[in-house]
C-alpha cells in the first residue's frame, strides 16, 4: 500500500473549513439512534480538528433516499444524538452544496462542528458527478475522509472530492488502514485466515484472494459443507451449494499450488432439525453424517486442532462465523476459537483482525471482540478489502 496523509500532515487548520466525510448512517428506532457505534467512531477526528480550531463540516449519507429530499432520511434527525455523543453543540446545515449552505457555514466560528445534509439527496453523489464534487469542494479548504465503511464506493463525497482539495485520512480511517495493512499487506508470518458464514458464493473472491496470501485457510460455516461435498463427503441435508463443487475444487487446487494449507473440519455438530438445543443434537465424525442430518457447527476436535494452528501463527484475519451461531449451541466453535484468538492476542503472540456484520456480532457474543487487535465494523468495504480489491475512497487519499 502506498502512503496516505493523515491529520499529522494536515498542518495548521485553525479557521479553515475542513470537510470531513464520516459514517453517520446509524440505525434508528422510534426516532432514537439504536446503536451509536458509528457516531462514536468519528470522535477522535472531529474532536481533534475542532480542538485545533478548524471549522468542522461533516459530510455523510443517511439511508437510501434515491436522490429525493426525504424528511425521514434527513441528517437533521442525527444532529442532536450526535451532539450528545460528541459532548459539544452541533449545527445542522440544510444542504451539502450551494449558496444557502455557504452562508450557513460563513456564520460558524473556529472550533464549531456542523453536519451538512445527506449527500444522497443529490443524484450526483452515487454517480460521482464531478459537478457535485466541485460544489462540495467550494464549501471547504481541506478534505478528510474518516469513513472506511464507505470507501469501497466511488461517490462524489468519498472519491471525487478527494481529488479537488488537499486530502487526508482521519484517525479512524488511519487506524483501519494500519490494521488491515498489518493483517494482509505486510503481515508477520505464518498467517491464518478463518472464513466462515453461510455461503461460498458470497465469498468466492475472498477465498481466491486469500489462498495466494495466507499460510493456513480455515474454512467453517455453511461454506465448509460445500467444500466437504466437493470432496465427496456425504453431508446429509446441510446447507451447501452443490453447483459450486467445481469452483471449490479449483480453490483447493490453487491453495495447494500456493502452499496454503486448507483446514476443513473432521468432526461436526449435527441435528435433524434447525432449532435451539434440538433433541437430535450430536457430534459426529465428518464421514458419519446421516442423510436426514444437517451440519450446523464444526466439532470440538476440529476446534482444538485449529487452536493449535493459531498457536503457531503470528497473524489472523477472520470473516464469517464457524457455525449457525445465532442458535445455541451452534455458537460453540465460533466462541471457543474466538476466545483462543483473543487470548493469544493478549499474550502478544498474534495480531488478530476481524470484520463482517455477523462476525462482529459473534465475537461480541463470545466477549472476545475487545481483545482482538482490530475489529472492523465496515461490512462491504472490509469484504472488498479481503477480496484484494483497491478501494476507491482509499486510493484517492494515497500520495
Ligand atoms: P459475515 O456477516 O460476518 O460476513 P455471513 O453473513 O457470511 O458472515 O454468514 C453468517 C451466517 O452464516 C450466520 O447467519 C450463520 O447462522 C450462518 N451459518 C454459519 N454456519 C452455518 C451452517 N453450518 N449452516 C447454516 N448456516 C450457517
Ligand atoms: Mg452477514
Amino acid at each position: 500500500m502506498s502512503r496516505f496523509r493523515t491529520l499529522d500532515d494536515i498542518g495548521d487548520v485553525s479557521g479553515k473549513r475542513v470537510l470531513v466525510r464520516v459514517d453517520l448512517n446509524v440505525p434508528m428506532h422510534d426516532g432514537a439512534v439504536s446503536d451509536d457505534t458509528r457516531l462514536r467512531a468519528t470522535l477522535p477526528t472531529v474532536t481533534e480538528l475542532a480542538d485545533r480550531g478548524a471549522i468542522v463540516l461533516l459530510l455523510a449519507h443517511f439511508g437510501r433516499p434515491k436522490s429525493e429530499r426525504r424528511p425521514d432520511m434527513s441528517l437533521a434527525l442525527v444532529t442532536r444524538p450526535y451532539s450528545e455523543v460528541l459532548g459539544r453543540p452541533v449545527q445542522f446545515i440544510n444542504d451539502c452544496v450551494g449558496e444557502d449552505a455557504r452562508q450557513g457555514i460563513a456564520t460558524l466560528q473556529p472550533g464549531d462542528v456542523a453536519i451538512l445534509e445527506n449527500t444522497r439527496f443529490h443524484a450526483g453523489e452515487e454517480k460521482n458527478d464531478p459537478a457535485l464534487a466541485q460544489a462540495m469542494a467550494a464549501l471547504g479548504d481541506l478534505y478528510v475522509n474518516d469513513a472506511f465503511s464507505a470507501a469501497h464506493r466511488a461517490h462524489a463525497s468519498t472519491e471525487g472530492l478527494a481529488h479537488l482539495l488537499p486530502a487526508f485520512a482521519g484517525r479512524a480511517m488511519e487506524a483501519e488502514l494500519k490494521a488491515l495493512e498489518a493483517a494482509l499487506g505486510k503481515p508477520e508470518r505464518p498467517v491464518a485466515a478463518v472464513v466462515g458464514g453461510a455461503k461460498v458464493s458470497t465469498k468466492l473472491d475472498v477465498l481466491k484472494n486469500l489462498v495466494g496470501k495466507v499460510d493456513h485457510l480455515i474454512i467453517g460455516g455453511g461454506m465448509a459443507n460445500t467444500f466437504l461435498a466437493a470432496r465427496g463427503v456425504a453431508i446429509g441435508k446441510s446447507l451447501a451449494e452443490k453447483d459450486l463443487a467445481e469452483t471449490a475444487d479449483e480453490i483447493l487446487g490453487a491453495a495447494d499450488r500456493a502452499g496454503c494449507t486448507v483446514h476443513l473440519p473432521y468432526d461436526v455438530v449435527v441435528a435433524k432439525e434447525f432449532a435451539a438445543h434440538p433433541p437430535s443434537l450430536r457430534t459426529a465424525n465428518v464421514h458419519e453424517v446421516a442423510a436426514d442430518e444437517m451440519i450446523l457447527d464444526i466439532g470440538p476436535a476440529a476446534v482444538e486442532a485449529l487452536a493449535d494452528v493459531l498457536k503457531t501463527c503470528r497473524t489472523l484475519v477472520w470473516n464469517g462465523p464457524l457455525g449457525a451461531f445465532e442458535t445455541p449451541p451452534f455458537d460453540a466453535a465460533t466462541v471457543a476459537l474466538a476466545r483462543t484468538a483473543a487470548a493469544l492476542t493478549q499474550e502478544g503472540s498474534l495480531v488478530s483482525v476481524a470484520g463482517g456484520g455477523d462476525t462482529v456480532a459473534a465475537l461480541n457474543q463470545a466477549g472476545a471482540a475487545g481483545d482482538f487487535s482490530f475489529v472492523s465494523t465496515a461490512g462491504g468495504a472490509f469484504l472488498e478489502w479481503m477480496e484484494g480489491k483497491a478501494l476507491p475512497g482509499v486510493a484517492a487519499l494515497q500520495t
